[in-house]
């Protein structure tokens, strides 16, 4: 298939899963087990379309090294055992690794916890030219943090500033701080790999039965499930007051690994096709330069 083509097909698969403004959205709209235009048969076609598209991404995160000014963020939140790893993996699975960084953001370390929220992921954006990964990231502050009030004490948080407003303030610093980004040339896509909580479970035994698998697993995991409805709760919320035209959230469904990988595949072709980059073009100054440089190396 031709690039346009591919293009515009990757356009077409990401952009009913993008939320451009938060204000009408409604999670339970979304359904975890949706395949968009595919049925089950059409899985070895989705494989096919997902391995063009990676190839098609690897040649535009090539412009974008070699153009050097724009940056891109993507951003993956999700509950346990959604998919945001193997996500990652696949769909980045044929870019060079030198224009792309991952950070991974843990339960925060005591230098951590000794700034604000946001200090510890603005160590990691993205150079310009690259690409950068945030598997988790700021947004677990107004997540997990929100589902357990109890966390925010360990931030050290002045009294004065933790009052019942402080989601609804983060919310709005997020929307700022991804504002400054885009005003500085990085371009932000985030992804909710939405699982449906029965898919879980069948991953956290799958995760508990296979022994390769037994890593993945923590009891921890199972504790938070419990309050699958006050994270679904928060998703919410995040997103209703996150998701902005410049910003945009992506809520993929995530029952299906192959169809949410092929729709972030698609969602970043979208991003990255929509700069219309180009390798730089020399001028005559730097052709001369190179002719020059050919008659020396012949001349040897
Ligand atoms: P994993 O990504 O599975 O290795 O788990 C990382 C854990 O760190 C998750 O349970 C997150 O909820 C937790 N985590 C990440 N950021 C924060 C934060 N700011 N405060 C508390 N817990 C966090
Ligand atoms: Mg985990």
């Amino acid at each position: 298939m031709n690039k346009e083509k591919l293009i515009d097909k990757a356009c077409a698969l990401s952009r009913p899963y993008a939320v451009t403004d938060g204000a009408s959205f409604k999670l339970k709209k979304v359904d975890p087990s949706d395949t968009g235009p595919f049925s089950d048969e059409d899985k070895p076609k989705a494989r096919e379309a997902l391995a063009e598209g990676i190839e098609l991404l690897a040649e535009l995160q090539d412009t974008l090294y070699a153009h050097d000014r724009w940056s891109v963020l993507l951003i993956f939140q999700a509950m346990d055992a959604a998919g945001k790893d193997g996500a990652i993996k696949h769909v980045m699975s044929g870019v060079n690794p030198q224009g792309c960084q991952v950070a991974s953001f843990k339960v925060p370390s005591s230098e951590e916890l000794d700034h604000d929220f946001l200090w510890r992921c603005q160590r990691h954006l993205p150079e310009r030219g690259r690409i950068g990964i945030f598997n988790r990231s700021y947004y677990e502050d107004v997540l997990v943090v929100k589902v357990h009030p109890e966390l925010l004490d360990k931030q050290k948080l002045p009294d004065a500033v933790r009052g019942k407003g402080i989601w609804d303030t983060r919310y709005k610093d997020i929307r700022h701080f991804e504002q400054y980004l885009a005003n500085n040339g990085t371009i932000v896509r985030k992804f909710f790999l939405h699982v449906s909580r029965d898919e879980q479970k069948k991953r956290f035994l799958e995760r508990i039965e296979d022994p390769a698998k037994n890593w993945k697993f923590s009891a921890g995991d199972i504790a938070e499930r419990a309050h699958w409805k006050s994270y679904m709760d928060a998703y919410e919320d995040m997103i209703q007051a996150t998701a902005t035209k410049t910003s945009p959230w992506y809520v993929v469904p995530a029952d299906n690994k192959w169809f949410t990988r092929i729709v972030v595949a698609a969602a970043v072709i979208d991003a990255l096709s929509s700069l219309k980059l180009a390798y730089p073009t020399v001028t005559r100054a730097q052709k001369d330069a190179l002719h020059a440089a050919r008659a020396a190396l012949e001349a040897e």
